[in-house]
């Protein structure tokens, strides 16, 4: 092929740079706030419309009977996929259409879409509409390029991600949606910066921890036995012996910021005693103390010796405090995961950032989760990886925005990622 496709892709879509503006800004008028999860149905018939009107096969997908799905709100995909001119692999873009809560502190009208000093402003504009836009643009761009290429792309609008994904990727990728052989590589457009490739997270647990005691009156507390001290004593263990070991357990895993590159644990929350229904404290012993705890897991590690390290340490208190007595209930758990650097989709989008962008990329994992493991544990598609514009600290904050350089720039790297990867030359 003489001709410089990459060029001629780049060319179209900055001639389509005000089409994105205006494509991002009608995504972020959707307000998907997600809980409770508004909005999702004309969301995901918004974006099945568009992507219809360029010959894709649109699916809808209802997550019947999963977390929050009712008829008000009902948990509703899109998922669209374009056959090229010939039998080859599978180029998916996945991108999560619900947003947080606005919260406090905006300027600006969170649902508007305001566009000003080369920014689109909105709650998702980073996290993730903006992603979402370029990604759509990318493909159109690819259909229109004239390359005639084979395989098959696909665009998936899915719900829920901020909340765990049940009713989103999850669900999709129990029913086969990510099978491999269906989808051979996958894009997540997360906001991850422009010039960086994100290939996993680490894992998560969630537990919570309850001591009990016995009540009595306030005045004498000798006559009951106080949950809240026994839960003090958890908390000393964990300082004397748990923490130490786990900033000294450091991750191969490039994860970005820094300090997460070893094992943590916040303690997200403390309950212990009686409310102070009437304004006045409840004078009692209290008998309960609940503790939840956010662990959060290095690809080195397994699921069952982190919950084990703190099972141990609790057993170790049952036998030396008297009184002592616990619980402990799993909340909530995900695998770390991390695809290879070296695999196809980040290979392809590391050269597509170097023309694109000029700079190196760099290769980084995420301190939190996102929808990869689903597709990685459920579906078991490991090709997997997130790469898209948004800044990553704006997520989730008052006057989110994106910058609209970065959605041209990653709407390219996106194009031709997904070119070289269907046409086997990644
Ligand atoms: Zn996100």
């Amino acid at each position: 092929m003489s001709r410089d496709a990459a060029a001629e892709l780049f060319q179209m879509i900055d001639g389509r740079r005000e089409d994105l503006i205006e494509l991002t800004r009608e995504l972020i008028h959707f307000p998907t706030v997600n809980p409770p999860g508004d909005a999702y149905q004309p969301c995901a018939e918004f974006i099945g419309r568009r992507l219809s009107s360029r010959g894709f096969t649109v699916e809808y997908v209802h997550a019947a009977g999963t977390p929050g799905d009712d008829e008000r709100h009902p948990r509703i995909n899109v998922v669209a996929r374009r056959e090229g001119s010939a039998k080859g692999p599978c180029v998916h873009f996945n991108s999560h259409i619900d947003v947080v809560q606005t919260g406090a502190g905006w300027t600006l009208d969170p649902f508007a879409g305001a566009v000003k000093d080369g920014k689109v402003y909105g709650r998702g504009a980073c996290d993730m509409k903006g992603g979402l836009a370029a990604s759509i643009i990318a493909v159109e761009a690819l259909i229109d390029c004239g390359l005639n290429l084979p395989g098959a792309l696909e665009v998936s609008g899915t719900v829920d991600e901020e909340t765990g994904g049940y009713g989103g990727v999850h669900y999709l990728a129990q029913r086969g949606w990510f099978a491999p052989g269906r989808v051979d590589h996958v894009i997540i457009p997360e906001p991850l910066n422009v010039d960086r490739v994100c290939i996993g997270h680490r894992g998560v647990w969630w537990a919570e921890i309850e001591t009990r005691g016995r009540m009595a009156h306030g005045s004498m507390p000798f006559l009951g036995d106080c949950a809240v001290r026994h839960m003090n004593a958890v908390i000393d263990r964990l300082e004397q012996l748990l923490y130490p070991k786990l900033a000294a357990r450091r991750t191969n895993m490039p994860v970005v910021p820094a300090g997460a590159r070893h094992s943590t644990l916040n303690i997200n929350s403390i309950h212990g005693g009686a409310a102070e229904a009437t304004g006045y404290p409840a004078p009692c012993v209290p008998d309960s103390c609940r503790m939840v705890i956010d662990r959060r897991v290095l690809i080195e590690e397994n699921m069952d010796g982190v919950k084990a390290e703190v099972r141990e340490l609790l057993e170790q208190l049952a036998q030396e405090r008297a009184g002592f007595a616990y619980s402990i209930r799993d909340i909530f758990e995900v695998q770390p995961t991390m695809a290879d650097r070296n695999g196809p989709v980040a290979r392809s989008t590391a050269a597509a950032i170097r023309r694109v962008i000029g700079r190196e990329p760099e290769f980084i994992c995420s301190p939190g989760t996102y929808d990869q493991k689903h597709i990685d544990r459920i579906g078991k598609l490991r090709d997997c990886i997130a790469y898209g514009p948004g800044i990553l600290d704006l997520a989730h904050q008052p006057d989110e925005y994106v910058r609209i350089d970065d959605m041209v720039n990653s709407a390219k790297v996106m194009a031709m990622a997904a070119m070289s990867l269907l046409l086997g030359t990644a």
